[in-house]
């Protein structure tokens, strides 16, 4: 498994997870926003765990038998719950094989420890089943749970677990690392990913400049021609709805307080769409778009879904 260094704003973090030790909860919830690291410093406490010498050495010491194994993706006491590819929930056959896992007692390390990156891919039952394995774990087991919403997890998992939320990086941080990865448009996609700098945007720069093309001049036909561009599998739709949402919540913002969030750069396409902005018909907007958020898994259609909501949205505005 490939270590990264911690990022800056982590150290902190990983101070108070490596104090831990001699009190070690046998399961612990990390909370954090997507593009902040939190699997890079999951990992690190996890190595950091399973090394002999990191009690002396304050960190692992990236040598010993135990270190290496765990580099090479081959410890035997470490397991990574994940859904099978192409899967969009772990299975509950999946969280039965920790059981397996667990059922021998550690090979080289004092503990034996489960990473679940993607908790919320759990599934109603697969969550059931691992609350039982979390009801009485043996002695040696920890199970180290990452979420950047905790509120699609199973209250009853959360409340087995230390739930600890990782810090974010300030603005200074987080345009520093920026800068050096010298990305374009990379001071938008910062504000719109709420400085969390080790974001991914799914958009090249061409759509991205057609898309915002449409919001600022919406008319029937440059929606058809973006939709016929746009491709579900490059495009993912909770990023469309994203990407609307918060131009529309700049709209709305800069109407009633004169201040933008996200997107500065185009403050005089917002300048001129706020005079035409129908206030009611814009909340009445940012429902739908809320709503349909929480059905991002099952879109219907990608192409007529778009398309209607663009519809939607240049209704807002008075001609
Ligand atoms: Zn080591």
């Amino acid at each position: 498994m490939r270590i990264n260094e911690l990022y800056p704003w982590q150290s902190d973090d990983y101070t108070y997870l490596l104090q831990l030790r001699g009190r070690m909860p046998q399961a612990i919830l990390l909370q954090g926003a997507k593009g902040i690291g939190v699997d890079s410093l999951a990992l690190n406490w996890i190595i950091s765990v399973l090394c002999p010498n990191s009690a002396t050495a304050n960190t692992y010491c990236g040598k010993c038998n135990s270190c290496l194994l765990f580099a090479d993706d081959s410890h035997p006491d470490f397991y990574l719950l994940t859904a099978v590819a192409d899967e969009k929930t772990i299975s509950v056959s999946a969280v039965r094989a920790v059981i397996d896992f667990l059922a021998l007692s550690t090979h080289i390390s004092d503990y034996k420890v489960v990473l679940i990156k993607d908790t919320n891919l759990l599934s109603l039952s697969s969550a059931n089943a691992l609350l039982k394995i979390l009801e009485e774990p043996p002695s040696y087991a920890i199970f180290v749970l990452l979420t950047d919403n905790l509120q699609q997890l199973l209250p009853t998992i959360v409340s087995r677990c230390h739930k600890y939320r990782l810090s974010v990086p300030n603005v200074e941080m987080a345009q520093h690392y920026l800068n050096d990865k010298q990305i374009e448009h990379g001071q938008f996609w910062l504000k719109f990913y709420d400085y969390s700098p080790l974001f991914e945007t799914p958009i090249d720069n061409q759509h991205l400049q057609q898309f915002i093309d449409v919001l600022a001049t919406p008319n029937v036909e440059k929606i058809y021609e973006l939709t016929v561009e746009f491709d579900g599998k490059t495009i993912p739709y909770n990023f469309i709805l994203e990407f609307i949402g918060k131009w529309l919540s700049d709209i709305v913002s800069y109407k009633l307080t004169n201040e933008l969030i996200y997107f500065t750069d185009y403050i005089s396409s917002i300048e001129a769409l706020r005079e035409k902005l129908n206030l009611d018909k814009a909340f009445f907007l940012q429902d739908k778009l809320n709503f349909l958020m929480q059905w991002v898994n099952h879109p219907l259609n990608y192409k007529l879904q778009i398309e209607n909501l663009l519809f939607n949205y240049q209704q807002i505005f008075v001609k």
